[in-house]
């Protein structure tokens, strides 16, 4: 059993895995530069873990899975026990200004979820549910970082899996024997991949088909395992930049497509295999969402105040905070803020417990809401930040030392502000500048507008599900039938 540290963390990343960067292989991840700074502040969060500040929020004692265990593996039953796991999300977020999406804590949470949910899958197999409780347990007992990858290779969208130019891309199944099932193909975007403890599998959005049967497995695997590959983006990290480049330089999550190459994937590791009926079921009845979407929503509402912040100084550094329009834009910002900020407490506060597992489980839609708002919301925060650093955001020094050279006076009065140097002004505007100009920033955008999956798909889902919606409807029936 083991609350791990960040050096522990660090040194099981030596494992001889394959991960390519700019078609060369990387001898030791650890040692990589372009990963230096993410790891480096991935671990901290590790470290956090045995800070006494946070320990008992980031960790509980947990029976069920045999003694103390990182708190997204706790199996919730109270409304405390989901406040502690959004206290947790948030000292982990706020260790990272909210920016790096795929900490630890978001992929423990979905594989708690899903083992939460054995039943599903021992209603497949009771094998299959006992791996997926098994699984839960080895993770949390390890305290290990997991990847997840849920989708195919962007291809031809007007045809299913097996219709495609080559059926054999999208990751499927080649062959099952005594030891388990081999698979074969690609997926992606698996954030955090090169430098992760394992992968988690399992195809989203949950539309399969008949025919497409060899493509719906769920299962998880080490990131060393034989013929496995992580192929990484080009890096957005500005190493030596600390604050010049101050998001990018510590918390650049890397993405990465994984590459299948006749994997074997031992049978205690198979959750689900070539069930296009249990798949399509899996993602609304594992309940993954409520559980996860409290993580996000709390990450997110950590960023959002982040950037809001950023915002008030930039107009308070050109001396017009007091501005009634001004006043306006932050208003609206803070407004966006707090319905962020809202959705995860609402969702505590009607929250349920689920009759077949004794799990509570936060309000769907009050997550749901969230992930709905976050892609558009978080794209006006860069708006704002664009429309108030103004042309400043590009009139900056290439570092903040050349305020120490011969032209540092020359600088200085060009650069000062209302009741702030051109030192720490341009220092400021580097930061809005990481957030709404550099690649890191525009990966950001990106990534906020994605992460949850295609809105259109996301909002046409919370319309379908609607739990609330008779209830609305018997009202307005009720006025109707009283006119
Ligand atoms: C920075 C970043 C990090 C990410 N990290 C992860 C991760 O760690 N793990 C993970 O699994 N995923 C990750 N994702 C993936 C994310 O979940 C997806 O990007 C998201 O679900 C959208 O899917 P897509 O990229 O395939 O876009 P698409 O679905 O291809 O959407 C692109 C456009 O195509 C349209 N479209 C889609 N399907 C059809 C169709 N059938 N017919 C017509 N139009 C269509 C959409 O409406 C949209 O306009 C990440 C994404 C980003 C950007």
């Amino acid at each position: 059993m083991a609350i791990r540290t960040g050096a522990q963390y660090l040194a099981g990343l030596r494992d001889g895995r394959e991960v390519w960067y700019d078609g060369k292989r990387i001898a030791d991840v650890t040692q990589f530069p372009e990963f230096e700074a993410s790891l480096a502040s991935i671990a901290k969060l590790y470290d956090l873990q045995h800070d006494v500040r946070h320990r008992d929020v980031l960790s509980v004692d947990c029976p069920d899975l045999g003694g103390r265990v990182a708190r997204p593996f706790q199996f919730p039953r109270t409304r405390e026990d989901l406040r502690l796991k959004r206290e947790a999300y948030a000292i982990w977020a706020e260790a990272t200004c909210g920016m790096m999406g795929r900490s630890p804590d978001f992929p423990n949470v979905m594989l708690t979820a899903l083992a939460a949910k054995r039943g599903f899958f021992a209603e497949l197999a009771p094998e299959r549910g006992q791996a997926i409780v098994d699984y839960h347990r080895y993770v949390a007992e390890n305290d290990l970082f997991l990847t997840h990858a849920l989708l195919d290779p962007q291809l031809d969208k007007t045809k299913l899996r097996h219709q495609q130019r080559d059926p054999g891309v999208p990751l499927h199944i080649v062959e099952k024997n005594a030891e388990g099932i081999v698979v074969h193909g690609i997926k992606r975007i698996a954030t955090a991949a090169p430098y992760t403890d394992e992968i988690l599998v399992w195809p989203f959005p949950p539309t399969f088909q008949p025919g497409e049967e060899a493509y719906a497995n769920v299962f998880a695997v080490p990131m060393n395992t034989k013929g496995l590959k992580t192929i990484c983006r080009p890096s957005f990290a500005h190493r030596g930049a600390g604050r010049d480049a101050p998001l990018s330089s510590r918390f650049d999550e890397m993405d990465a497509t994984v590459v299948f190459d006749h994997v074997l994937v031992p049978w205690n590791r198979v959750f689900l295999h070539e069930d296009i009926g249990f798949l399509n079921r899996l993602y609304k009845e594992s309940r993954m969402r409520e559980l996860t979407a409290q993580q996000t929503n709390v990450r997110l509402e950590v960023k959002l105040g982040f950037v809001y912040a950023v915002l008030v100084r930039l107009a308070e550094a050109a001396g017009i905070a007091s501005r009634s329009d001004v006043m306006e834009l932050l208003g609206e910002a803070v407004a966006w803020l707090e319905s962020i900020r809202n959705t995860s407490r609402a969702s505590e506060e009607q929250a349920e417990v689920d009759p077949g597992n004794g799990c509570i489980y936060p309000d769907l839609f009050a997550l749901q809401s969230g992930r709905a708002f976050g892609p558009v919301i978080y794209p006006k925060f860069v708006d704002l930040l664009k429309r108030l650093g103004g042309g400043g955001l590009i009139q900056l020094p290439v570092s903040l030392d050349e305020f120490d050279s011969p032209i540092g006076g020359d600088l200085e009065r060009s650069l000062a502000g209302a009741h702030i140097s051109g030192r720490e002004k341009s220092a400021l505007f580097k930061l809005a500048w990481d957030l709404c100009g550099s690649e890191f920033g525009a990966r950001h955008e990106l990534y906020e507008m994605n992460y949850a999956g295609e809105r259109g798909m996301l909002l046409a889902g919370i319309q379908r599900e609607y739990a609330r919606k008779k209830y609305y409807l018997d009202y307005l029936d009720r006025f109707m039938a009283g006119l």
